[in-house]
């Protein structure tokens, strides 16, 4: 392909601005998918991402278009998620192109991600074309967002299109846009290979997939290549591209997308921000890589039944290979056995984790409360880290605790500044700075201990908003806190997977509530059990779930036998998402109530 006719694009918005229905828009217009083939969120191809209608992994498609000027480009389109736990596949995405469409509903404005992605895409130093979207509700006001645009992030608007992504309206002035303002991507054909690889997955049919862009040089199949940073090689077998179907490609110039199979073990040797060069005239110099992306957020993952310990094993391996953020090593409880510490981007990202292994890879779970990494600093001065609050050591042997600090960015509509500060206050935040947006939209800026997001931060917000509030963070560093261990502890035994990290100012009252909610979840059995909440030694809390009395099966027997057999699949269901602490029987929920509680 000319380089000159290619075109590299993203589409960045904040979450429900429309930039998938864009894509499909796009999709459309240009028959790379007819209408019958036609259903909404096309490239979102995961399950979960369609019934959760968020985009997870980026996608890429190659798009042929004939412009007005009668000449054909190829516009690789590179979907990205809004979500700010996926920021760094957005990252990964931007550094593939020269520009992107910025999508910003009409009807809303710039919320927090809009302007968290527009400085990603200035990073990478892409061309922004804006585009209002949404036009047809009748609530659009895109002359109030433009000014947003323009006086929020400093981009001109003058010539932003306005669009609505569900009609199609405008969509043509997209593509001719994209086409006339967006550079070509440069590159030395004769240079040795030099490819980025931004994604890397599994496929059970193909191997190792390696989505990349060719910086300089050329690519064709049988090709033998090098990875630059482990320096493996291998051959290429397979070269193509995605329209959207997978398509083959004999070879690939500077500028061009694609992905490529060919000999690879596993993911290690795929690595996302890795260059791809060649073994006969390998580049001296590798381009610049990604930051590396560090889980934040870890929680445990047990097997309901241990003999699945195995199976979850291997699910983890492969849920790995595809999503490089995500990490797990054994751990072990008393409480629950053999199982996985595993780590997360973000609580979103967790949740996602756990829904795929239990859909895709049919291991049922017992999930523990997710825990931030915590600093402990011994007498000594040494210093280690604990991603699990049973490992905190005794109060007496630790000089200091510290915590992660976010700067948390939240925009929000000026009648709601007063509920935005209760919560940040409330959650132990630090006021920074306030912003006007706008006459009516603010931006306020606080610094927060990263565990206080992490619990239940998006939902207060966004109730207490009526959802306005859009809300983006990044980790700052970590601050010595207060903080304690606070034990579970059932018929006197503590229970490691139930104990949680927590502010001493705020112990107290989470104790009694923990012990409260687990009252409600624990189901009667044949034994009395007691609820102890315990900082240290000192009990502060205590509740009790009373004895199941003998007769309550025995009643049912000689009554209606349907009765009866709904009440023990009942039972049965119920046990699926049991664990026996000791002879207590646990359900799921129980391991949740820390972080419901409040
Ligand atoms: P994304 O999160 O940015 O990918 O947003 P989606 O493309 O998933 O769109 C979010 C919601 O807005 C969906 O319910 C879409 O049907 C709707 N939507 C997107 N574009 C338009 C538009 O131009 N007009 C209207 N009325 N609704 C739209
Ligand atoms: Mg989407």
């Amino acid at each position: 392909v000319d380089t000159t006719r290619i075109r590299n694009f993203s589409i960045i918005a904040h979450i429900d601005h429309g930039k998938s229905t864009l894509a499909d828009r796009i999709l459309e217009v240009t028959k790379v998918i007819t209408q019958r083939e036609m259903r909404e969120q096309y490239l979102d191809k995961m399950d979960l991402e369609r019934e959760r209608g968020i985009t997870i992994k980026a996608q890429t498609v190659r798009i042929p278009y004939r412009a007005a000027d009668g000449a054909e480009y190829v516009l690789n389109l590179i979907d990205t998620p809004g979500h700010v736990d996926f920021s760094y596949e957005v990252s990964r995405s931007l550094a593939a192109c020269e520009g992107a469409l910025l999508v910003v509903d009409a009807t809303q404005g710039v919320e927090a991600q809009t302007l968290a992605n527009v400085f990603l895409a200035l990073d990478n130093d892409l061309e922004i074309i804006p585009v209002l979207n949404k036009i047809d509700l009748q609530s659009a006001d895109p002359d109030r967002v433009k000014q947003e645009i323009e006086e929020g992030i400093g981009l001109d608007t003058s010539e932003a299109m306005n669009v609505s992504a569900k009609t199609g309206l405008g969509v043509d002035l997209v593509l001719e846009a994209i086409v006339k303002r967006l550079p070509p991507p440069k590159g030395d054909r004769e240079a040795p290979l030099k490819a980025l690889i931004f994604d890397s997955w599994y496929d059970s049919y193909q191997g190792v997939v390696v989505l990349f862009r060719v910086v300089d040089g050329t690519m064709r199949t049988g090709q033998k290549l090098r990875m630059f940073s482990t320096g493996a090689e291998f051959e290429v077998t397979r070269l193509g591209v995605f329209s959207p179907g997978p398509q083959d490609v004999q070879d690939f110039g500077p500028g061009e997308v694609g992905f490529l199979c060919g000999a690879i073990k596993d993911l290690n040797e795929a690595r996302v921000g890795d260059t791809i060069t060649t073994a006969a005239k390998p580049a001296t110099e590798p381009l610049p890589g990604f930051k590396e992306v560090k889980p934040m957020v870890f929680c445990g993952l047990y097997p309901v039944d241990a003999n699945d310990y195995e199976q979850l094993k291997n699910a983890l391996e492969k849920l790995q290979l595809n999503d490089a953020a995500f990490t797990f090593e054994p751990e072990t409880s008393q409480a629950l056995g053999f199982g996985y510490r595993c780590g997360f981007l973000g609580l979103l990202h967790m949740e996602i984790v756990q829904e795929r292994l239990e859909r895709e890879f049919q291991v049922e779970l017992i999930a523990t409360a997710p825990s931030v990494v915590y600093k402990v600093e011994r007498h000594d001065g040494t210093t280690f880290s604990i991603d699990n609050p049973s490992k905190l050591p005794k109060q007496q042997d630790t000089a200091a605790l510290y915590e992660p600090f976010a700067r948390v960015e939240i925009h929000v509509p000026n009648e709601y500044v007063g509920n935005v500060f209760k919560l940040c206050e409330e959650k132990r935040g630090i006021q920074k700075d306030i912003k006007y947006l706008t006459a009516t939209r603010v931006i306020i800026t606080y610094e927060l201990p990263f565990a206080e997001i992490v619990y239940d931060f998006f939902d207060r917000l966004k109730s207490g908003t009526r959802g306005y509030a859009s809300l983006d963070y990044e980790l700052i560093d970590y601050r010595a806190s207060d903080l304690v261990k606070l034990d579970i502890l059932l018929n006197g035994d503590p229970v490691d997977a139930l104990a949680v990290i927590v502010h001493r100012d705020k112990a107290y009252y989470l104790g009694r509530d923990v012990a409260l909610k687990l009252k409600k979840v624990i189901p009667r059995q044949m034994f009395e059990v007691v609820i102890q909440a315990a900082i240290g030694a000192k009990v502060i809390a205590r509740e009790r779930v009373a004895p199941l009395r003998k007769d309550v099966i025995a009643k049912c027997y000689g009554g209606d036998i349907t009765r009866k057999r709904k009440l023990l699949e009942k039972q049965k269901e119920g046990k699926r998402r049991m664990k026996r602490m000791g002879n207590v029987e646990l359900p799921q929920e129980a391991f949740l109530a820390a972080l419901k509680a409040g």
